[in-house]
């Protein structure tokens, strides 16, 4: 197993507050000294001005009673939050959250007290900007063109999370798809529009962008009265202005479009087509094979379409699933987009990198440039997958992508990301006109986005997250050598994971099968277990479910009576598809004539882990907590096994 230097390994140490508190005088430091720093800023305000709270105030009674009952309450907060689940711990492999980056956590706790509301310059003159900046420097790390000077530059801003970012994506997709529609309603002169309803309904998400761009300086060139009457025409035509309903009346010839995803999309995806009001209906969720979307099937799904005369709105690439780990083939899915907007069904693609979008830092040099492939292999045992590498590769040609930085970017919870790849489709979003031009000069891209509010869903939002992001990209940059340390860690201890859960199979092949139903693309890694003997899927579910019951948070027991955390997801007959499901059911013993239509038995209950801790392999003492995991797992599972071997009088005793 490759081993990391201590060299690089040191490079980490100060990265987080740590599994035993280990950094806590570093971290007691930079918030004190940030907090003096603060009140130095408030009195420097206007020093003239006297203190207004009296240097007596903190004897009087009042003071003192609200004093003690503040205390009192934030005890009661502090004594309660003892019950949390230990994200920070490396026992903990449950759920796609870690320890927080010391980077982030301090920029944020600094940020606070200023409250700056990132919903614009005028309450966020800083922050603002910095928000600005993450969406560049994630840009960066995907592919996009990230320079702000150039036109077609990415544009990129935090959401509370991965769920709004997603709905983001769904709200610019369409209103780009439905523009050109909306300039031929209004019957705009002098450009060369789409020949009718249908072709202006399905052009490429690129030819949409150039014929926006197009009514923009047309716009821009008239005198202002025409200039006001053109685009208010044009905004009523709109499918933001008219609602789903009218514009489909006013569009005989089109239909609601759809959207693609794999079955393995998260949940946020449905929720998003809810909101939109494009119906849960319009979701069509297309089979995985191996793992991966389907291309085969999303081909015939887009012929189909085209045949049926029936739009598409998006396709996704899910790059790493939820519940797997798993990526999606993006290249493949760029390449079947190309293929239907050529036959007249352009759509956007549309990457949900929620998990595995920082993954991309171990791909990328500290130039921006993309690693071969075998330089990113060294030191391996199985990274990157071909098709991890193709995935990674193609995303500079998708449209746009969400990123979590609250998941693998190990930062606060607030921060999803949505980033697009031409920041000009932004203008469909704004509420007032965007198309306010300064004198004759279109604003410049950072001074546009000041006023962030107009081009997000939410209004009002911390300006410290994006402090906490931005400081943390500065911090550890987003290439191989900097952020891509820490994703290198995640890796390693997927490997070693999977390689000790091999051992444990055999070892305890008497008792249980077990195996890794898949090899892991990223850092989850899950476990299907089968007690021996058993082949009926209830039996196996039982037993899994039981594992996991001692393994999950439960605010009753004191947390130290828990020995690790992880969590169970399912594999569906619908998600991995027939042969994925007959293999798996094979290995594990079981019978598929046993899974049932209900009682969540229709599906095979499995352990799922993720392995975000960086101290999961714990170098300076010489533990591995994986090790440790699996050694617990087989306590446990012989415990189970034992507990649930009827022995005569006992079993009857207890009925
Ligand atoms: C987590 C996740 C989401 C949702 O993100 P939230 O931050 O929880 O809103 C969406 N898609 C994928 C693939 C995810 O892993």
């Amino acid at each position: 197993m490759p081993a990391e230097s201590p060299l690089t390994r040191h490079r980490i140490d100060a990265c987080f507050l740590g599994p035993y508190g280990e950094n806590d005088s570093l971290l007691e430091k930079l918030v004190v000294e940030f907090l003096r720093d603060h009140v130095y800023w408030r009195r420097n305000f206007h020093p003239e001005d006297p203190p207004a709270i009296s240097t007596e105030a903190s004897r009087h009674p009042d003071y003192l009673a609200f004093e003690s009952r503040m205390r009192r309450e934030l005890h009661q907060l502090s004594a309660s939050l003892k019950k949390s689940v230990p994200f920070h711990s490396p026992r903990y492999m449950g759920h796609m959250v870690s320890d927080l980056l010391l980077p982030g956590l301090v920029a944020q706790i600094l940020t606070l007290p200023y409250n700056p509301n990132n919903v614009s310059e005028d309450s966020a003159p800083v922050t603002v900007d910095l928000e600005v900046q993450v969406g560049l420097q994630l840009a960066r790390m995907i592919g996009y063109v990230h320079d702000p000077l150039q036109a077609d530059c990415a544009f990129g801003h935090l959401t509370s999370g991965g769920t709004l970012a997603n709905y983001q994506a769904l709200r610019l997709a369409l209103a780009l798809k439905a523009f050109p529609v909306a300039l031929r309603a209004a019957g705009v002169p002098d450009l060369t529009l789409p020949e009718d309803d249908w072709s202006a309904f399905n052009l490429h998400p690129r030819a949409g962008t150039v014929l926006l761009d197009q009514w923009q300086h047309w716009l821009a060139a008239q005198p202002s009265a025409a200039r006001k009457q053109w685009r208010q025409r044009v905004q009523t035509a709109r499918i933001e202005h008219l609602g789903l309903v009218e514009f489909f009346a006013r569009h005989a010839s089109l239909r609601v479009p759809l959207v693609l995803a794999p079955v393995t999309a998260h949940y946020s995806w449905s929720k998003g087509l809810k909101l939109l009001g494009l119906g849960r209906a319009q979701l069509e969720l297309l089979p995985e094979s191996g793992m991966r979307l389907d291309t085969d099937a999303l081909e015939s799904i887009l012929e189909r379409c085209q045949r049926e005369r029936q739009p598409v709105l998006m396709s996704v690439a899910v790059l790493g699933t939820t519940e797997y780990g798993t990526f999606d083939p993006v290249d493949r899915m760029l390449a079947a987009r190309e293929r239907a907007a050529m036959a007249g069904l352009g759509h956007s693609v549309h990457v949900d990198a929620a998990w595995g979008g920082y993954l991309a830092t171990v791909f990328r040099n500290e130039d921006g440039s993309l690693r071969s492939r075998d330089e990113v292999a060294k030191g391996y045992n199985a990274f990157p997958p071909v098709e991890v590498y193709a995935a990674i590769a193609a995303l500079a040609d998708t449209d746009s992508v969400t990123i979590d930085p609250h998941k693998l970017g190990y930062l606060p919870f607030g921060t999803g990301a949505f980033i697009c790849r031409d920041h000009r489709v932004t203008a469909l979003l704004s509420e007032e006109a965007d198309y306010v031009f300064s004198g004759s000069a279109t604003k410049s891209y950072l001074e546009r986005y000041r006023g962030l509010g107009q081009f997000i869903p939410e209004g009002s939002k911390s300006g410290a997250n994006a402090a906490a992001v931005y400081v943390t990209h500065r911090v550890l940059p987003l290439d191989h050598l900097h952020f891509g340390r820490l994703t290198r860690q995640t890796i390693l201890a997927a490997e070693a994971f999977h390689h000790r859960a091999t051992r444990f199979a055999a070892e305890m092949r008497d008792h249980v099968t077990a195996i890794v139903p898949f090899q892991p693309d990223s850092n989850l890694v899950c476990l299907a277990l089968n007690p021996r003997g058993n082949t009926s899927v209830v039996g196996a579910n039982v037993f899994v479910r039981r594992l996991h019951d001692d393994m999950r948070a439960d605010p009753s027991q004191p947390l130290q009576l828990k020995q690790f955390f992880g969590s169970i997801t399912t594999l569906r007959p619908e998600a991995l598809g027939e042969v994925e499901m007959r293999r798996i059911f094979d290995a594990l013993g079981l019978d598929m004539a046993t899974l049932d239509g209900d009682e969540g038995n229709d599906r095979i209950v499995i352990l799922r882990h993720t392995l975000m801790n960086p101290y999961l392999i714990d170098h300076e003492n010489g533990i591995s907590y994986i090790d440790l995991y699996f050694d617990y797992l087989e306590g446990r599972v012989r415990q189970l096994l034992a507990d649930n071997k009827p022995t005569d009088s006992s079993a009857t005793a207890r009925h």
